[in-house]
């Protein structure tokens, strides 16, 4: 399985074939906490939108990546949030409605991105979808 690389400088040796699940890829969100200036990763994980138990409220990536920011407060901090195909190319994600909202509560709307055709962008965008668990409950 070859993934795509994310396309910006990583400068530490990190690896994303332990996120990649290829049963769950299409529901698994890879966070990572990026440092802009020193070009490394700082942290990273991976949240399912739902998980096998669909009473319990999911913890969305974004909503992981910001609490980690908080709790390690740093300027140059930057979180990027993508999915994997099958074949390990790298899917956008943007954020949901729900973390869109705690993004512009703790001043995050212009630190989380997501990659679209290779390219960075802003994960954050004007008319969010609806999170998987919000459209399961209510279709
Ligand atoms: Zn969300």
């Amino acid at each position: 399985m070859f993934l795509e690389e994310p396309p910006i400088i990583i400068k530490n040796n990190i690896s994303f074939n332990n996120l990649h699940d290829i049963h769950s890829c299409n529901v698994s969100v890879i966070w990572i906490i990026y440092d802009k200036k020193k070009k490394i990763v700082i942290s990273k994980g991976s949240s399912r939108p739902c998980g096998i138990n669909h009473r319990r409220k999911s913890i969305h990536a974004e909503q992981l990546a910001i609490e980690y920011c908080r709790s390690h407060p740093n300027r140059n901090y930057q979180i990027f949030i993508w999915r994997y195909s099958k074949n390990g190319d790298i899917k956008h994600k943007y954020s949901c409605t729900s973390c869109t909202k705690l993004a512009h509560k703790y001043n995050f709307k212009d630190r989380i991105y997501t990659f679209y055709n290779s390219t960075k962008c802003p994960a954050i965008i004007d008319n969010p979808p609806l999170s998987l668990c919000y459209q399961f409950n209510h279709t």
